[in-house]
């Protein structure tokens, strides 16, 4: 995997209460190979069209998706580079369905999970310690889902760039241990959901695989250490200034704000191509985000990022702004 960031597009089935909507509501867009197209009306004199380094149709599994985007990165982090995945998207674009999936059709943080533990409890060369940590950002505060009840964490950073954030991290030897983790923090989630409604869709959450790991005898001896970073963002739709009032509006502030820094910071690593000389000013401390997933954006980091998006044509607006997004970190 030679490029730091690897944007894909995943277009979700129309759902239910959008197909009884009839023809507002109809997929707008067409999907050929690895770019998407909106469908022109014959009154429209300008095409939109969108490339990607890779787009999935409705009738993609997470399977694939994994495949494609998440694999490459595992590997990666294996290997000693911190790396992360996003998923971006409007609410209800699929971005938990493609980060978290359910039981029977499990998404990239589960499949990861059996990847990396499965990789580690196996490697004859090399002996690993894997930790896991679940947090989420809401309103720009840091709160481990392992301890939900504790305030706010505080982010501190070293001279070199190493971030140090106290959330609980649990020793895991197998794939069970680390789903346990995973599980135990979407409980959390759900408490807090019936006190802030659907604040699900306005927080950022963060599974992190912390991975170390020395060689035996006679092999290579070095020390790796790397982070896994899977992350699934809050809706990136924009709240109208009108209507919007108090915590809501405060809500979508943060929200623009982070996912803004994050696009400008992906921007800048995607144009550098690696090339920290050509990264220029990286506004890390600008969101809560950026400044804990400082040490898997920039340097030798690897991304990818899914940007899930419903086909229905009474949200193009919505499509067009995180193709927009997808667009500006490829
Ligand atoms: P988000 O997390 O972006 O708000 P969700 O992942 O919760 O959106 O998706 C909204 C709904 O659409 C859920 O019921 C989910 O199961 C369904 N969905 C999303 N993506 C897909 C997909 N690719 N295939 C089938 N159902 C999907
Ligand atoms: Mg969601």
């Amino acid at each position: 995997m030679t490029d730091s960031v690897v944007v894909g597009v995943r277009v979700r089935p129309l759902n239910e209460r959008e197909k009884a909507a009839g023809k507002s509501a109809a997929s707008a867009w067409t999907v050929q190979a690895n770019t998407i197209s909106k469908k022109q009306n014959p009154d429209d004199r300008k095409s939109s069209s969108f490339c990607y380094d890779s787009v999935f149709t409705p009738d993609s599994t997470n399977d694939e998706v994994y495949m494609t985007m998440g694999a490459p990165i595992v590997e990666a982090a294996l290997g000693g580079f911190n790396a992360t995945i996003f998923a971006y998207g409007q609410t209800s674009s699929g971005k938990t369905h493609t980060m978290l999936g359910h039981a029977a059709d499990p998404g990239i943080t589960p499949l990861a999970i059996k990847h990396v533990l499965r990789t580690t409890s196996a490697s004859k060369t090399r002996t690993y310690l894997v930790r896991a940590a679940y947090v989420e950002i809401y309103n720009d505060k840091i709160r481990d889902l392992m301890n939900p009840l504790r305030g706010d964490l505080v982010v501190r950073e070293d001279k070199a760039g190493r971030v140090f954030v106290d959330a609980e991290e649990t020793i895991v030897e197998s794939y069970d241990d680390a789903m346990a983790v995973l599980e135990r923090g979407q409980a959390a989630r759900h408490v807090g959901e019936t006190k802030m409604n659907a604040r699900s869709s306005r927080s950022h959450t963060i599974f992190t695989l912390q991975i170390e790991s020395k060689g035996g005898e006679g092999v290579d001896q070095s020390f790796r250490a790397s982070s896994l970073n899977l992350v699934d963002l809050a809706g990136s739709e924009r709240l109208k200034s009108t209507g919007a009032e108090g915590n809501r509006q405060k809500e979508g502030a943060h929200i623009n704000k982070s996912l803004l820094v994050l696009g400008t910071i992906i921007n800048r690593l995607s144009s550098a191509n690696g090339d920290p000389a050509k990264y220029g000013h990286l506004p890390y401390r600008d969101s809560k985000l950026t400044r804990l997933l400082r040490p898997a954006l920039g340097g030798n980091a690897k991304t990818a990022i899914v940007c899930a998006a419903t086909p229905s044509a009474a949200h193009v607006e919505e499509t067009v702004s995180t193709l927009k997004f997808a667009e500006r970190a490829k």
